[in-house]
């Protein structure tokens, strides 16, 4: 028997995130197979389900086949989530309808706007996102603040956003490189312009998203244009539909 021991290739005890602190998701196949898991369901916030490794404390929800790591601070954002209704009143829809949604690769509605919040802070870059697939993952990472629809205040178009003419033409925008898919508009000078798929907002220089007009021009590497610069401090506005 003690043989036998010494030929089985040892198993991990714990996770892969025991072992490797900035990975964020694994196959469920990868733990099952390589580690002596230590993860387990811990708690069940609305329809989503918590797991936690009680080796490194990490958590988990469960997407097809794989764990996705939970980043700090999502869990107690969830709980408000789940026990509020976040609708929209009808003031702030007549607000929203005017700006025009777009809707993603998940079928969220998305709306480029300005808001201001019930507490005075003005946003000139807020996403405001119509959806009741819970906001969990690291796409809400990527803005400075998340906001929930019952700090608003009011809705307003932004100097910034794109307009729903642009947006809606940018649905069928071509792949013409990994990621890149690229609409030309211009600006009433004649300056061209390419923005990325289904850009929200835009700003470069003096130049920003209600400057922009279409245009009939494609795309052409040869070209020089005017591309989009990163935009900082975006926030998100949660609502339910
Ligand atoms: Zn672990």
């Amino acid at each position: 028997m003690k043989i036998l021991n010494l030929f089985r290739k040892k198993k991990k005890i714990g996770c892969p995130a025991c072992y490797e602190e900035k990975i964020i998701s694994f196959g469920i196949d990868l733990l099952e197979t390589k580690y002596d898991s230590k993860i387990e369901l811990y708690e069940r916030i609305g329809d989503i389900q918590i797991f936690k490794c009680s080796k490194c404390n990490s958590e988990f929800y469960k997407e097809n086949q794989t764990f996705q790591k939970i980043l700090k601070g999502q869990i107690d954002f969830l709980k408000v989530y789940f026990k509020n209704e976040q609708k929209i009143s009808s003031e702030l829809k007549s607000q929203i309808d005017l700006i025009g949604e777009t809707k993603d690769w998940n079928m969220n509605n998305l709306i480029p706007a300005k808001i201001e919040l019930k507490n005075g802070e003005i946003y000139d870059f807020a996403t405001i996102r119509i959806s009741n697939n819970p906001p969990i993952g690291y796409y809400f990472e990527h803005f400075e603040k998340i906001i929930f629809i019952d700090e608003i205040k009011s809705i307003n178009s932004s100097e910034f956003g794109i307009s729903r003419e642009i947006r809606e033409k940018a649905e069928n925008a071509e792949e013409m490189r990994m990621g890149f898919y690229p609409i030309v508009l211009t600006t009433k000078n004649g300056v061209k312009i390419v923005i990325n798929g289904q850009a929200l907002f835009f700003k470069n220089g003096e130049i920003k998203g209600s400057d922009l007009l279409l245009s009939d021009d494609t795309w052409n590497h040869k070209e020089k244009y005017i591309y989009e610069n990163k935009i900082d401090n975006q926030v998100l506005v949660i609502a339910k539909k």
